[in-house]
C-alpha cells in the first residue's frame, strides 16, 4: 500500500498576492535562493537564462512561470512543480519572519471562494514553521501531534477498509534498536502492517548491559522475538551521541551522571572492515555487544547493524554493515527510507541539524503493532525525538536521551515539550514523577516553562488524546 499524508484544513495560513509581492528575490535568505536555483535548473531551455532577477519579486516570478507555454506533459509537470516550489518558499520565508497569519474564518473562506482561489494561496502554517525550524509553541506542538494522530487514524481506517483489520502482535519478527534522533527513522506504515516489528528508541542506538533497567527491557523484548528472528541496530550519520563521545571532554562530568553513562556506552572503535566512519563503527559495536546476549545465542537470532545516512544519495541511504545476504526487512526499510527522504527533500525539510517540536516518551509494547511513536503522530523526518520506556521503567540512557534533547536539540531546547504516551494514564503519571525525581535537568526545565503532557493511547481506535 502507498502511504500518503492526508491534509486537513487545520493549521492553514494564507498568503495573498500582496505578501508575494513583498518578497524580492534579492532579499531572500541564501538557503531559499539555493532552493529556487536548484528547482529552476530543471527548466533550463524553457525559461530565459536570467530569470532570477534580484530586483523582481516572487509574485513576478510565479506569474512568469504560470504564463509559460506547456508543450508536453513533462514540461507541464516541471512548470507546475516550480510554481508550487515558489509558493512553498514564500510560505517558509514568511513563517521564518514570524509573519504568520491566523487561520481564516468561515466568512473569509467564503469571500476567498467568491473572489477566486488565485488571489490567495494556502500554506500549512505549522508545517512551514517546522520545515523552517522555527520553534513551535507548546500549544502548537500539541496541535501538531493531535492532527498527525488524526492523519494516522485516517490512514489506518483506509487500510482496514481494503484489508483485514490490523491484528495485535503475538510474537515479533524483528526488534529494531534505533537512535532517538528525529531524523533517524526509515520506517513507514507498510513496514508495521506487513511485519511485526518492535522499535526501541534510545540516543546512540546503544545497549548498555550495566544498566539494570535497560537489560531487563531488552530481555523482555528478546523473549517476545521469534526463534531465528532479527535484531537490527540502525545507527545514523551526524549522531549526537557518537559526536559527544568523540568530544567526551565537553560532556563527561559536565552535564549529568546519566549523560556520562550514555556517552561512555558509545563505542567508536573501528573493529571490522565495514566500519568506514565512527557512526558505522558504533552501530557495528552495539550489534556485537548484543550478539553476546544469551537469548540471542539460544534463539539463534540474527544481529544486523545498519547505518541510515540521510546526507547521501538514495543508493547509500541505508547501508547494511555485515557480510552475507541482507535480510528482506532491511531492504524494505531502505525502500521506506527513500520515500521518507524524498518527501523531506521535496518539502524543504532541512536535515543538516536535528529539529524536533517534542520529545515523545512511549512504551513500545503498549503501542502494539505501531511500536514507533512517530508512526502514531504521522511525523515526517526531523519532527519528533522519540524515547522508549517500558512500563514504568526508565533506563539511565532513556533519561540521558531526554536530557540531551532538552539541552541540544533545536525546537525542543527553545520550547521544551515532553509528551508521555501510554494506554494507562496512571502509568504515564508515574513515569512523569520518576523522570522529575531522577533528573535535575528535567526538573529545572519544568520550573522554567517546559511542559510535560500526558496523552492516553487507545489501542482499539489508535487515538491519542491529551489527559493533562
Ligand atoms: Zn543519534
Amino acid at each position: 500500500m502507498c502511504f500518503k499524508r492526508s491534509y486537513t484544513t487545520s493549521g492553514v495560513f494564507m498568503i495573498d498576492e500582496s505578501l508575494l509581492k513583498k518578497l524580492k528575490i534579492g532579499n531572500l535568505q541564501p538557503e531559499f535562493l539555493d532552493k529556487l536555483e536548484d528547482g529552476l535548473e530543471e527548466l533550463q531551455g524553457i525559461l530565459p537564462p536570467k530569470i532570477l532577477d534580484p530586483e523582481k519579486t516572487l509574485y513576478e516570478l510565479h506569474k512568469h512561470i504560470k504564463k509559460q507555454k506547456r508543450n508536453s506533459k513533462a514540461q507541464q509537470k516541471a512548470l507546475e512543480d516550480a510554481e508550487k516550489m515558489i509558493l512553498s518558499i514564500a510560505g517558509l520565508a514568511h513563517a521564518r519572519a514570524g509573519q504568520i497569519q491566523p487561520r481564516e474564518t468561515r466568512e473569509e473562506r467564503k469571500e476567498r471562494r467568491f473572489r477566486g482561489v488565485d488571489s490567495l494561496i494556502e500554506v500549512r502554517m505549522l508545517q512551514s514553521k517546522i520545515t523552517s525550524q522555527v520553534a513551535l509553541t507548546l500549544k502548537e506542538s500539541k496541535e501538531q501531534l493531535t492532527e498527525g494522530n488524526m492523519e494516522f487514524r485516517i490512514e489506518t481506517e483506509r487500510y482496514q477498509h481494503h484489508h483485514e483489520p490490523v491484528k495485535a502482535v503475538q510474537e515479533y519478527d524483528a526488534v529494531v534498536l534505533i537512535c532517538s534522533d528525529a531524523r533517524d527513522d526509515p520506517s513507514l506504515f507498510r513496514d508495521f502492517v506487513d511485519n511485526d516489528i518492535l522499535f526501541i528508541q534510545v540516543a546512540g542506538n546503544l545497549y548498555d548491559p550495566k544498566d539494570a533497567v535497560a537489560k531487563t527491557q531488552l530481555d523482555t523484548a528478546l523473549r517476545k522475538l521469534k526463534q531465528g528472528g532479527e535484531l537490527i541496530v540502525v545507527g545514523h550519520s551526524k549522531c549526537g551521541a557518537v559526536d559527544a563521545n568523540a568530544h567526551a571532554g565537553h560532556y563527561v562530568g559536565k552535564v549529568s551522571g546519566h549523560v556520562d553513562m550514555l556517552v561512555e556506552a558509545v563505542d567508536r572503535r573501528h573493529t571490522t572492515p565495514q566500519a568506514k566512519d565512527d557512526y558505522q563503527a558504533n552501530a557495528i559495536n552495539q550489534a556485537m555487544r548484543l550478539a553476546e546476549h544469551p537469548i540471542v545465542f539460544k534463539k539463534r537470532l540474527q544481529v544486523v547493524p545498519c547505518l541510515f545516512d540521510f546526507t547521501n544519495g538514495e543508493d547509500k541511504l541505508l547501508t547494511y554493515l555485515k557480510d552475507g545476504t541482507e535480510p528482506p526487512l532491511v531492504t524494505s526499510l531502505r525502500a521506506s527510507g527513500i520515500s521518507r527522504l524524498k518527501y523531506a527533500n521535496d518539502n524543504h525539510y532541512a536535515l543538516a541539524s536535528q529539529y524536533s517540536h517534542a520529545i515523545v516518551v512511549s512504551d513500545p509494547f503498549d503501542l502494539g503493532r505501531f511500536s514507533n511513536s512517530r508512526m502514531l503522530f504521522n511525523a515526517r523526518l526531523n519532527e519528533l525525538f522519540a524515547v522508549s520506556a517500558f512500563g514504568k521503567g526508565l533506563s539511565t540512557e532513556a533519561i540521558a536521551s531526554i536530557e540531551y534533547a532538552l539541552l541540544k536539540v533545536n525546537g525542543v531546547k527553545d520550547a521544551p515539550h515532553i509528551v508521555i504516551t501510554h494506554s494507562n494514564p496512571e502509568t504515564a503519571e508515574e513515569l512523569k514523577q520518576k523522570m522529575l525525581k531522577a533528573s535535575k535537568i528535567i526538573r529545572d526545565k519544568t520550573k522554567n516553562g517546559a511542559m510535560i503532557t500526558i496523552m492516553q493511547y487507545d489501542p482499539q481506535t489508535h487515538a491519542v488524546s491529551v489527559v493533562s
